[in-house]
């Protein structure tokens, strides 16, 4: 099988759920079985302990992009040059990543709550480069990342090939506190895991669309059965107009990464035993790269937008772009010595904001997660929940405030745009490749 998600190869399966039949009630009805529908989940359960609360997931649960993802637990984004400090967009930034160390902060308690056993590493990542020149304004760059609770270093030359065990990356900053790296499978498997009883779910369960009844619930159909609950959360993400949700203005990207086999105990000494990173690239069609615990290199090197999925013949293709930014790390490395290759769906918004919103009366949905989707949908399930049950936060204004995805051109503009930018990008990273 070509597209095989090595972390959830990896990963002991959970026990499967029956798909919904016939018609069902709930006072809570999730749809979407990712972290930020679980997160809900766990939420809306801890609120209101009495309530039958189901969720539903078009597939097996947790085995969606939440699965799928780099595994980087995000709280602070690289900054823009805009939002250096002294720039008019700072505010924005240090707004943003409170939210970032309120999301990661979200994932520890979590993940101590439930005992979830998903490879935690609290050691930071590193925003690297191969070409020094993508790496500019140094040491405004650390300045703002301290400024914002970061602990930000600058690395180069031998220290930085040391750390990583490559030569390939020729400057970086290091960014820890609150940032992280986790083995995202067994992460949204411990959430999934973790459901109490008041909560049901129903697997292979697509749901076609919402119906308003006369009596103002609201009517979720799927194949074979139907939910009917007061309350919908529509944690979908990419995939959030198969609600019938068409105003969140977000859009879809396909992603796809590969696993290498572990490194032999010769290999790894070759690279000086270094310990597990990760790297995220200054650049958004840069490679994001682990060396992970068990010794294994993954890389994700492409981020397409479009209209139709990759078919087996192009991720093969894209396997061979993973081969070749392995190759210039590691030189030792082939496309013999991965193991999985696979794709996964990510929802984005040109703002690089979110979707969050109350749609209408009953129903509730955020998309838009940008790629960091680990730590903060973890966050938005919780304050969607919060949200719904009519609580109010700091916190959940500040999202809500930010929540401002941008404007999108109507079809075929925006794929005519979305194309040309998406080479663009390709050009200026690729160095980074
Ligand atoms: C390759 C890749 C790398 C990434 N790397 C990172 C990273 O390192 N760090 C980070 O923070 N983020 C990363 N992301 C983004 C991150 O994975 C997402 O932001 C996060 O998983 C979103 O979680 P979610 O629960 O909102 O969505 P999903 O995990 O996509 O969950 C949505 C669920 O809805 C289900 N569904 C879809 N349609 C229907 C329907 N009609 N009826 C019922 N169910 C339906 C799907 O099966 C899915 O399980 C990456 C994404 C990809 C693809």
């Amino acid at each position: 099988m070509m597209n095989q998600c090595g972390w959830i190869a990896l990963t002991e399966p959970s026990p499967g759920h029956a798909p919904l039949r016939g018609a069902q009630k709930a006072d809570w009805l999730i749809i979407g079985a990712g972290i930020t529908g679980l997160s809900a989940a766990h939420s809306l359960a801890e609120l209101h302990p009495q309530a039958r609360i189901v969720i539903v997931d078009r597939q097996r649960a947790a085995q969606g992009a939440s699965a799928r993802n780099s595994g980087f637990a995000v709280a602070h984004e690289n900054p823009a040059d805009n939002e250096l400090l002294g720039h008019n967009g700072f505010a924005d930034y240090q707004a943003d990543t409170l939210i970032g160390l309120a999301a990661s902060q979200e994932v520890r308690t979590r993940i101590a709550r439930h005992q979830i056993d998903c490879e935690y590493r609290d050691s930071g990542y590193y925003f690297a480069v191969s070409d020094p020149g993508k790496l500019c304004r140094v040491e405004a760059r650390l300045q703002t990342l301290n400024a914002v609770g970061a602990s930000a270093q600058f690395l180069q030359g031998p220290q930085l090939a040391k750390t990583l065990g490559t030569e390939h990356y020729q400057a970086a900053i290091w960014c820890g506190n609150g940032n992280a790296l986790l083995q995202p499978a067994k992460y949204v498997k411990g959430l999934l895991d973790a459901l109490p009883e008041s909560v049901t779910l129903y697997e292979n369960t697509e749901i076609s669309g919402l119906e308003r009844l006369s009596d103002g619930q609201i009517r979720a159909n799927g194949p074979s059965g139907n939910v009917t609950a007061r309350q919908v959360l529509v944690c979908l993400n990419a995939f959030i107009p198969r609600a019938g949700i068409e105003t969140s203005s977000t859009f879809a990207m396909e992603l796809s990464a590969s696993l290498t086999r572990p490194l032999t105990d010769q290999e790894f000494a070759a690279i000086g035993s270094a310990a597990p990173w990760g790297v995220l690239s200054t650049r958004p069609l840069g490679a994001t790269v682990r060396l992970t615990p068990d010794r294994r290199v993954m890389i994700r090197n492409t981020a397409e937008y479009r209209t139709k999925d990759l078919t087996e013949s192009n991720l093969l293709l894209r396997r061979k772009h993973h081969a070749l930014g392995l190759q210039r790390r590691f030189p030792g490395l082939s496309e013999q010595d991965i193991q999985y290759t696979w794709t996964g769906h990510l929802s984005a918004s040109r703002s690089g904001q979110p979707y969050f919103a109350k749609v209408q009366e009953g129903i509730y949905a955020v998309a838009g997660c940008n790629g960091s989707g680990v730590a903060r949908g973890t966050l938005w399930g919780r304050l969607l929940a919060e949200l719904a049950s009519g609580a109010s936060s700091e916190l959940l204004h500040s999202v809500m405030h930010r929540a401002q995805p941008g404007w999108l051109p109507p079809r075929p503009f925006f794929d005519l745009g979305a194309k040309v930018r998406m080479r663009l990008e390709a050009v200026r990273a690729r160095t980074e490749i």
